[in-house]
Protein backbone atom coordinates (compact mmCIF):
# COMPACT_ATOMS: atom_id res chain seq x y z
CA UNK A 1 0.00 0.00 0.00
CA UNK A 2 1.38 3.27 -1.03
CA UNK A 3 1.34 6.46 1.19
CA UNK A 4 1.33 9.92 -0.72
CA UNK A 5 4.98 10.34 -0.39
CA UNK A 6 5.44 7.44 -2.44
CA UNK A 7 4.56 9.53 -5.40
CA UNK A 8 6.82 12.47 -4.47
CA UNK A 9 10.52 12.47 -6.44
CA UNK A 10 13.21 14.61 -5.83
CA UNK A 11 12.12 17.41 -8.48
CA UNK A 12 11.59 20.71 -7.36
CA UNK A 13 8.37 22.31 -9.16
CA UNK A 14 9.23 25.48 -10.90
CA UNK A 15 6.27 26.90 -10.34
CA UNK A 16 5.61 30.63 -8.81
CA UNK A 17 5.82 30.67 -5.19
CA UNK A 18 1.76 30.64 -4.51
CA UNK A 19 0.70 29.30 -7.72
CA UNK A 20 -2.31 26.76 -7.54
CA UNK A 21 -1.29 24.12 -9.25
CA UNK A 22 1.05 22.95 -6.00
CA UNK A 23 -2.09 22.06 -4.89
CA UNK A 24 -3.30 20.34 -7.47
CA UNK A 25 -0.13 18.12 -7.66
CA UNK A 26 -0.37 17.38 -3.78
CA UNK A 27 -4.40 16.55 -4.60
CA UNK A 28 -3.35 13.85 -7.06
CA UNK A 29 -0.56 12.40 -4.94
CA UNK A 30 -3.14 12.11 -2.23
CA UNK A 31 -6.11 10.74 -4.30
CA UNK A 32 -3.40 8.38 -5.63
CA UNK A 33 -2.68 6.99 -2.86
CA UNK A 34 -6.20 6.85 -1.14
CA UNK A 35 -7.51 4.74 -3.90
CA UNK A 36 -4.68 1.54 -3.10
CA UNK A 37 -2.65 2.73 -6.70
CA UNK A 38 0.72 2.19 -6.06
CA UNK A 39 3.56 4.42 -8.18
CA UNK A 40 3.92 1.70 -10.97
CA UNK A 41 0.31 1.32 -11.82
CA UNK A 42 0.12 5.34 -12.32
CA UNK A 43 0.49 7.40 -15.80
CA UNK A 44 0.07 10.75 -15.82
CA UNK A 45 0.00 12.47 -19.14
CA UNK A 46 0.37 16.56 -19.39
CA UNK A 47 0.13 19.04 -22.39
CA UNK A 48 1.93 22.32 -22.43
CA UNK A 49 1.36 25.04 -19.88
CA UNK A 50 3.33 25.73 -16.64
CA UNK A 51 0.46 23.09 -15.50
CA UNK A 52 1.98 20.60 -18.20
CA UNK A 53 5.14 20.59 -16.35
CA UNK A 54 3.35 18.18 -13.07
CA UNK A 55 4.15 14.97 -15.15
CA UNK A 56 7.60 15.33 -13.94
CA UNK A 57 6.56 16.31 -10.50
CA UNK A 58 5.02 12.97 -9.31
CA UNK A 59 6.72 9.49 -8.76
CA UNK A 60 4.79 7.00 -11.53
CA UNK A 61 4.80 6.68 -15.31
CA UNK A 62 4.98 10.35 -16.93
CA UNK A 63 4.48 11.83 -20.43
CA UNK A 64 4.83 15.73 -21.11
CA UNK A 65 3.83 16.07 -24.47
CA UNK A 66 2.60 18.45 -26.57
CA UNK A 67 0.33 21.58 -26.68
CA UNK A 68 -3.07 20.57 -26.71
CA UNK A 69 -2.84 16.64 -26.80
CA UNK A 70 -2.55 15.09 -23.95
CA UNK A 71 -5.77 13.32 -23.97
CA UNK A 72 -4.72 11.26 -27.36
CA UNK A 73 -1.98 10.45 -25.39
CA UNK A 74 -3.48 9.41 -22.13
CA UNK A 75 -5.99 7.55 -24.12
CA UNK A 76 -3.36 5.84 -25.88
CA UNK A 77 -1.69 4.50 -22.92
CA UNK A 78 -5.00 3.59 -21.34
CA UNK A 79 -5.91 1.99 -24.69
CA UNK A 80 -1.96 -0.20 -24.50
CA UNK A 81 -2.21 -1.14 -20.76
CA UNK A 82 -6.13 -1.46 -19.06
CA UNK A 83 -4.93 -2.08 -15.95
CA UNK A 84 -3.23 1.45 -15.35
CA UNK A 85 -5.02 4.49 -13.45
CA UNK A 86 -4.04 7.15 -16.39
CA UNK A 87 -4.50 11.05 -15.39
CA UNK A 88 -4.49 13.49 -18.18
CA UNK A 89 -3.61 16.99 -16.98
CA UNK A 90 -3.27 20.40 -18.76
CA UNK A 91 -4.29 24.30 -18.46
CA UNK A 92 -7.34 25.71 -19.83
CA UNK A 93 -5.37 26.87 -23.21
CA UNK A 94 -4.04 23.71 -23.17
CA UNK A 95 -7.28 22.05 -23.23
CA UNK A 96 -9.59 24.22 -24.29
CA UNK A 97 -8.57 26.04 -26.62
CA UNK A 98 -5.79 24.50 -29.03
CA UNK A 99 -6.80 20.59 -27.68
CA UNK A 100 -10.19 21.41 -27.84
CA UNK A 101 -11.19 18.92 -30.49
CA UNK A 102 -9.59 16.23 -28.67
CA UNK A 103 -11.33 17.08 -25.49
CA UNK A 104 -15.04 17.22 -26.92
CA UNK A 105 -14.51 13.70 -28.60
CA UNK A 106 -12.41 12.19 -25.16
CA UNK A 107 -15.55 13.26 -23.41
CA UNK A 108 -17.76 11.57 -26.07
CA UNK A 109 -15.96 8.51 -26.21
CA UNK A 110 -15.88 8.19 -22.27
CA UNK A 111 -11.90 6.04 -22.08
CA UNK A 112 -11.84 5.57 -18.53
CA UNK A 113 -9.39 8.27 -17.64
CA UNK A 114 -9.15 10.91 -15.53
CA UNK A 115 -8.69 14.34 -16.81
CA UNK A 116 -7.53 17.14 -14.32
CA UNK A 117 -7.62 20.66 -15.64
CA UNK A 118 -5.94 23.17 -14.36
CA UNK A 119 -7.82 26.34 -15.29
CA UNK A 120 -6.13 29.98 -14.18
CA UNK A 121 -8.27 31.35 -17.11
CA UNK A 122 -4.74 33.15 -18.65
CA UNK A 123 -2.30 31.65 -20.54
CA UNK A 124 0.80 31.72 -17.95
CA UNK A 125 3.95 30.13 -19.54
CA UNK A 126 3.97 32.77 -21.94
CA UNK A 127 3.44 35.68 -19.81
CA UNK A 128 -0.15 36.58 -19.77
CA UNK A 129 -2.33 36.20 -22.98
CA UNK A 130 -6.11 36.10 -23.00
CA UNK A 131 -7.22 32.26 -23.10
CA UNK A 132 -10.75 30.38 -24.14
CA UNK A 133 -11.73 30.97 -20.36
CA UNK A 134 -11.18 34.43 -19.54
CA UNK A 135 -13.77 36.52 -18.94
CA UNK A 136 -15.19 39.09 -21.62
CA UNK A 137 -13.67 42.40 -20.55
CA UNK A 138 -10.61 40.76 -19.45
CA UNK A 139 -7.17 42.89 -20.23
CA UNK A 140 -3.67 41.24 -20.82
CA UNK A 141 -0.98 41.94 -22.92
CA UNK A 142 -3.11 40.22 -26.01
CA UNK A 143 -6.16 41.76 -24.99
CA UNK A 144 -4.97 45.70 -23.74
CA UNK A 145 -8.82 46.93 -24.49
CA UNK A 146 -10.41 44.13 -22.81
CA UNK A 147 -11.25 40.74 -24.19
CA UNK A 148 -14.23 41.16 -26.77
CA UNK A 149 -14.64 37.19 -26.90
CA UNK A 150 -17.43 35.51 -23.71
CA UNK A 151 -15.82 33.09 -21.50
CA UNK A 152 -16.59 29.09 -22.73
CA UNK A 153 -18.64 27.75 -20.18
CA UNK A 154 -16.48 24.10 -19.80
CA UNK A 155 -18.90 22.37 -17.73
CA UNK A 156 -22.30 23.30 -19.75
CA UNK A 157 -20.33 22.13 -22.79
CA UNK A 158 -19.15 18.80 -20.84
CA UNK A 159 -22.73 17.78 -20.35
CA UNK A 160 -23.59 18.71 -23.99
CA UNK A 161 -20.63 16.70 -25.17
CA UNK A 162 -22.38 13.53 -23.20
CA UNK A 163 -19.98 13.40 -20.48
CA UNK A 164 -20.18 11.07 -18.09
CA UNK A 165 -18.28 12.45 -15.02
CA UNK A 166 -18.18 16.41 -14.99
CA UNK A 167 -16.19 17.96 -11.09
CA UNK A 168 -15.01 21.18 -10.30
CA UNK A 169 -13.15 22.43 -7.71
CA UNK A 170 -11.04 24.74 -5.86
CA UNK A 171 -7.14 24.20 -5.47
CA UNK A 172 -7.36 26.08 -2.44
CA UNK A 173 -9.76 23.00 -1.41
CA UNK A 174 -7.12 20.54 -0.94
CA UNK A 175 -9.95 17.97 1.02
CA UNK A 176 -12.31 18.56 -1.48
CA UNK A 177 -10.26 18.49 -4.31
CA UNK A 178 -8.81 14.95 -3.72
CA UNK A 179 -12.00 13.09 -2.85
CA UNK A 180 -12.93 14.40 -6.11
CA UNK A 181 -10.00 13.13 -7.91
CA UNK A 182 -10.42 9.91 -5.90
CA UNK A 183 -14.23 9.78 -6.99
CA UNK A 184 -12.64 10.41 -11.09
CA UNK A 185 -10.11 7.53 -10.52
CA UNK A 186 -13.09 5.36 -9.34
CA UNK A 187 -15.47 6.03 -11.98
CA UNK A 188 -15.48 3.44 -14.91
CA UNK A 189 -15.42 5.98 -17.92
CA UNK A 190 -13.86 9.72 -18.77
CA UNK A 191 -13.86 12.06 -15.62
CA UNK A 192 -13.41 15.43 -16.23
CA UNK A 193 -12.50 17.74 -12.83
CA UNK A 194 -11.87 21.23 -13.92
CA UNK A 195 -9.86 22.65 -11.09
CA UNK A 196 -9.60 26.90 -10.15
CA UNK A 197 -6.07 26.86 -10.07
CA UNK A 198 -5.14 30.51 -9.79
CA UNK A 199 -2.21 32.09 -11.35
CA UNK A 200 -0.99 34.78 -9.41
CA UNK A 201 1.77 36.16 -11.12
CA UNK A 202 -0.17 37.13 -14.60
CA UNK A 203 -4.45 37.20 -12.97
CA UNK A 204 -4.87 39.99 -11.09
CA UNK A 205 -8.58 39.48 -11.31
CA UNK A 206 -9.19 35.73 -10.94
CA UNK A 207 -7.45 36.00 -7.31
CA UNK A 208 -7.80 33.20 -4.55
CA UNK A 209 -10.06 35.41 -2.74
CA UNK A 210 -11.86 36.28 -6.14
CA UNK A 211 -12.72 32.43 -5.99
CA UNK A 212 -13.61 32.35 -2.47
CA UNK A 213 -16.31 35.15 -2.91
CA UNK A 214 -18.13 33.77 -6.12
CA UNK A 215 -17.89 30.08 -5.92
CA UNK A 216 -21.04 28.05 -4.50
CA UNK A 217 -20.01 24.51 -3.10
CA UNK A 218 -23.10 22.23 -4.17
CA UNK A 219 -23.00 20.92 -0.80
CA UNK A 220 -24.79 24.02 -0.09
CA UNK A 221 -27.48 23.78 -2.92
CA UNK A 222 -30.39 22.20 -1.18
CA UNK A 223 -31.36 18.46 -2.76
CA UNK A 224 -28.54 19.14 -5.36
CA UNK A 225 -28.76 15.40 -7.46
CA UNK A 226 -26.09 14.77 -9.32
CA UNK A 227 -27.19 12.09 -11.27
CA UNK A 228 -29.98 14.49 -13.05
CA UNK A 229 -28.38 16.23 -16.19
CA UNK A 230 -31.21 18.33 -16.40
CA UNK A 231 -30.72 19.89 -12.60
CA UNK A 232 -26.88 19.88 -13.44
CA UNK A 233 -27.47 21.95 -16.52
CA UNK A 234 -29.62 24.60 -14.82
CA UNK A 235 -27.55 24.80 -11.61
CA UNK A 236 -24.31 25.87 -13.60
CA UNK A 237 -26.86 28.39 -15.45
CA UNK A 238 -28.05 29.64 -12.13
CA UNK A 239 -24.38 30.41 -10.86
CA UNK A 240 -22.45 31.19 -14.11
CA UNK A 241 -20.18 28.03 -13.82
CA UNK A 242 -18.70 29.23 -10.46
CA UNK A 243 -19.79 25.68 -8.67
CA UNK A 244 -17.93 23.24 -7.36
CA UNK A 245 -18.17 20.07 -6.25
CA UNK A 246 -19.42 16.84 -8.04
CA UNK A 247 -21.72 18.22 -10.59
CA UNK A 248 -22.87 14.74 -12.81
CA UNK A 249 -22.37 11.17 -13.00
CA UNK A 250 -23.48 8.80 -14.80
CA UNK A 251 -22.23 5.32 -13.58
CA UNK A 252 -25.04 3.19 -16.28
CA UNK A 253 -22.09 4.13 -19.77
CA UNK A 254 -19.76 1.51 -20.23
CA UNK A 255 -16.86 2.77 -20.83
CA UNK A 256 -14.63 2.93 -24.54
CA UNK A 257 -12.04 0.11 -23.52
CA UNK A 258 -15.09 -2.33 -22.58
CA UNK A 259 -17.04 -1.58 -25.54
CA UNK A 260 -14.05 -2.41 -28.43
CA UNK A 261 -14.92 -5.62 -30.16
CA UNK A 262 -12.20 -8.59 -28.60
CA UNK A 263 -11.10 -6.11 -26.28
CA UNK A 264 -13.45 -5.60 -23.70
CA UNK A 265 -14.25 -7.53 -20.81
CA UNK A 266 -17.73 -8.34 -22.22
CA UNK A 267 -16.65 -8.20 -25.82
CA UNK A 268 -19.78 -7.41 -28.47
CA UNK A 269 -20.53 -8.77 -32.05
CA UNK A 270 -21.15 -6.75 -34.50
CA UNK A 271 -24.78 -7.29 -34.54
CA UNK A 272 -24.88 -6.14 -30.96
CA UNK A 273 -24.30 -2.33 -32.42
CA UNK A 274 -25.19 0.05 -32.14
CA UNK A 275 -26.29 -0.13 -28.51
CA UNK A 276 -29.73 0.48 -27.53
CA UNK A 277 -30.24 1.34 -23.88
CA UNK A 278 -31.28 -1.82 -22.48
CA UNK A 279 -28.04 -3.04 -23.86
CA UNK A 280 -26.28 -0.29 -21.76
CA UNK A 281 -28.06 -1.72 -18.74
CA UNK A 282 -27.16 -5.26 -19.26
CA UNK A 283 -23.47 -4.50 -19.55
FE1 LIG B 1 1.59 29.40 -11.85
FE2 LIG B 1 1.08 31.65 -13.20
FE3 LIG B 1 3.52 31.22 -12.22
FE4 LIG B 1 2.63 29.79 -14.26
S1 LIG B 1 3.02 31.99 -14.26
S2 LIG B 1 3.72 29.01 -12.45
S3 LIG B 1 0.45 29.57 -13.77
S4 LIG B 1 1.62 31.47 -11.01
MG1 LIG C 1 -4.10 28.69 -18.25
Amino acid sequence: MATFKDFRNNVKPNWCPGCGDFSVQAAIQRAAANSGVVPEELAVVSGIGCSGRISGYINSYGFHGIHGRSLPIAQGVKMANRELTVIASGGDGDGFAIGMGHTVHAIRRNIDITYIVMDNQIYGLTKGQTSPRSEMGFKTKSTPGGSIESSLNVMEMALTAGATFVAQSFSSDLKELTALIEKGIAHKGFSLINVFSPCVTFNKVNTYDWFKQNLTSLADVEDYDPHNRVTAMNTLMEHEGLVTGLIYQNENQPSYENLVQGFGEKSLSSQELPLKQEDFDKL
